[in-house]
This record gives structure tokens, sequence and C-alpha cells, in this order.
């Protein structure tokens, strides 16, 4: 069988593209090993202010615009919404914040994302005051990816089987079982690591539990954000997150996680009643120099990467599969700051 793309993984990243590069008409196969992903285990949270001094990500007013409208036009074709937009409550840890958030409201260019400084929530420990966040909300990643789980399935493009590197033959033409695709385009998340042609890539892959709690509190219909975060899934029912662990690099939900998590929550609603009824975690493909890695393999240009979206996957993967659906089809150059050009002669080496 000839193809235009094996996309190998069926997370966030290997689904955007390959959904892309669908709607214009490329033939794709996409595989995937079946088992729990980053992308499912994700809030899916969007925010354009982050950080202690509430910094506007980079590039966020070219990217969100962007995200709404893939995520808009995936719920109009699945007849279901993923993209939910909802204001965040983000609570000062200190007179530091509050000051910092002062002169960025004076700043013309937060101005659309940021609202009123306030003093207090009813039932919320907030000593030193909150801002409303705009243009905020968060992806319900399970439903998407299993939605477009389905469509691939019925356009018989999906695979449930674990890729092994060793099966592809360069020479004389690119093939792997049987496939004979112009390129492979490897979308492992975390698992590039093990990749023998991207491994060398620097990598900074960040470990993160997240817990669903059952409660009977009432809470404003708003994400909060007091350097941890809730979300309000419904009256009954948030999820809280997330923790962030650079040594141990594996998908084990522990003890220390959750009291972390469950202790932050404290720190602003003492009395919150809850019972945890899910404790997942996973590994954020994050990299050293906090930008995604796309590109070609500098000796085999027939196999690329589309990978390294951190904690910022949902804002990003909708531009960048865009953005890498045009270079792969000739039509444009890859963007400097993500193109893994940068690094080919600090790490490869041949
Ligand atoms: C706890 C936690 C919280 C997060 N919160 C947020 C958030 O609020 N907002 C946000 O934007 N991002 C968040 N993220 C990050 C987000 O998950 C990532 O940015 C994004 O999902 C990465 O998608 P991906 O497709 O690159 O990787 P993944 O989702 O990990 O997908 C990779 C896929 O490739 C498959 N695979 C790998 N190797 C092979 C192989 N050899 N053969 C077959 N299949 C293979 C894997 O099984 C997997 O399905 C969070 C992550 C975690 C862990």
């Amino acid at each position: 069988m000839t193809i235009d793309f094996l996309i190998i993984g069926q997370g966030l990243a290997g689904s955007l593209l390959a959904w892309e590069l669908m709607q214009r008409g490329c033939k794709v196969v996409i595989v995937d090993n079946g088992l729990e992903n980053a992308s499912q285990v994700a809030a899916g949270l969007i925010n354009p202010i982050t950080g202690m001094r509430l910094v506007k990500s980079s590039e966020v007013d070219t990217l969100l615009p962007i995200a709404k409208h893939f995520y808009g036009q995936l719920a109009e074709f699945f007849q279901q919404d993923f993209y939910i937009e909802k204001p965040m409550l983000r609570i000062f840890n200190s007179a530091k914040e509050q000051s910092h958030c002062e002169k960025r409201l004076n700043n013309p260019d937060y101005q659309p994302y940021l609202g009123n400084i306030d003093a207090s929530i009813e039932r919320f420990n907030t000593p030193f005051g909150y801002v409303t966040q705009r243009q905020t909300g968060y992806l319900l990643t399970r439903p998407l990816l299993a939605c477009l789980k389905d469509f691939f399935i019925a356009n018989s493009c999906y695979q449930q089987v674990a890729f092994d590197s060793a099966d592809i033959q360069l020479q004389p033409t690119l093939c792997w079982q049987g496939i004979f695709p112009k390129r492979i385009i490897f979308c492992e998340g975390y698992y590039a690591s093990q990749n023998p042609y991207f491994a060398y890539l620097p990598f900074q892959a960040v470990k993160g539990e997240i817990l669903t709690l059952a409660h009977s509190n009432h809470l404003p219909d708003t994400i909060l954000n007091y350097g941890q975060w809730l979300i309000p899934l419904n009256a009954h029912q948030v999820r809280i997150g997330a923790t962030f662990d650079w040594q141990n690099l594996n998908n084990q939900a522990t003890e220390l996680g959750k009291q972390s998590l469950l202790n932050g929550l404290k720190t602003v609603l003492p009395h919150f009643d809850c019972e945890v009824q899910d404790h997942q975690a996973n590994v954020r493909p994050c990299t050293l120099d906090k930008q995604p890695f796309i590109g070609f393999h500098p000796q085999h240009p027939q196999l690329a990467i589309f990978n390294g979206f951190g904690a910022k996957g949902s804002l990003q993967i909708p531009w960048y599969s865009q953005h890498f659906a045009n270079v792969l089809m000739d039509n444009g150059a890859l963007n400097s700051l993500s193109n893994i050009q940068r690094h080919y002669d600090h790490y490869f080496t041949a």
C-alpha cells in the first residue's frame, strides 16, 4: 500500500496532524500502541497568562484563535463540544504577585486576557486577592481522542500496534510492514526518548499527577488557579492538578502526589469535603529550550518528528499541525523556533 504519511502515535499531536493532513486530501495511516497517553490524562487547560510574574505565553495571540477555530471545526464535525471556555480566577499567593498583576493591567497587550482584581471569594482563603482571567478554558481530550480514533478506524487508517523502528526499511524505498509512505512522522510524546532516530534531542520530560474529586460544596463555575488548578467538571465533580516531577518518569500515581495536590487545595479552601474518585499520572513531553521539536532527521529526511509540546499541547498543537502540514505539502518553510535543525550541531552524532 502506498500512502503519503505514516504517523506514529495517536496522542493529541498525532491525531490533530493526521486530521489536518486528511482534510487536505492526504492518504494517512496512524499507528498507536493503545496505551494510556499524556493527552488522555492531561487537563487540557489553555491559560494565556502564567507563572508568578503573570507572563503572557509567547505567540498566544496567534495560537489561541487557531486553537479555538480548530476545536470548533472538530465540534461541528462530531456534533460534540470539546473546548470549554471558562474564566479562571487566579488567586495571588503573595503581595508581589498582586503587584505584578497591577503592572500587567496597565499594559494594553494584556488587557484582552485580564479582568478586575478583587479581594475575596466566599469560603476561600484569598489574603492577597485574585484576578479574573479571560480567554481561558480546557479541552476535553479523552472524548476528542476517542472520536478521532473512531474516525480513523472508520476510514481504515488506524492500526493498534507497538511500532518498532527496527522494522523500518529506508532503502531503496521507505517501507514498514508492506506500507510505502512518503514519510514517517513520529508523534510519540515522551516515548521519543527511546526512538533511535530522535532520542538525541534534548527532551526534559516531566511527570504529572491529577486527581478527580467528588464533592458536595458550592463552588464558583470558574477554573481556579492557586499555583495548582481546579476545574469544575459539573456541580459535584472537579479535577485538580498537577504535580511536576522531573525524576520519576513513569505513569504510577503516588501517595506523595495525591497529598501534595490535596494540601495545595487546602491552602485556598480549608474546609472542602471531598472523596478521591480517580488518580492518574503520565509524562509531559517537555523540551530543554521550551519549544516544540518539529522537523526532519538530518540524514534521513523521510523520517520526521512532531513532538515536544510540553505542558501546552492544547494551545500549540492546532497551529503547529496546520503549519507542519503546509511544510509537508511543500508549501512553506518550518519556523525556526520549532525546527529541530537548531539542535543538529549540538546533539546529532552521526
Ligand atoms: C498530568 C498532566 C497534565 C497536563 N495538563 C495539561 C494542560 O492542562 N494543558 C495542556 O495543554 N497540556 C497538558 N499536559 C500536556 C499534554 O498532555 C501534552 O502537551 C500533549 O498531550 C502531548 O501530546 P503527544 O501526542 O505529543 O503525546 P502523547 O499524548 O503521550 O501521545 C503519544 C502517543 O504515541 C504512542 N506511542 C509512542 N511510541 C509508540 C510506538 N513506538 N508505537 C506505537 N505507539 C506509540 C503513545 O502510546 C501515545 O498514545 C499535561 C500532561 C500531563 C501528564
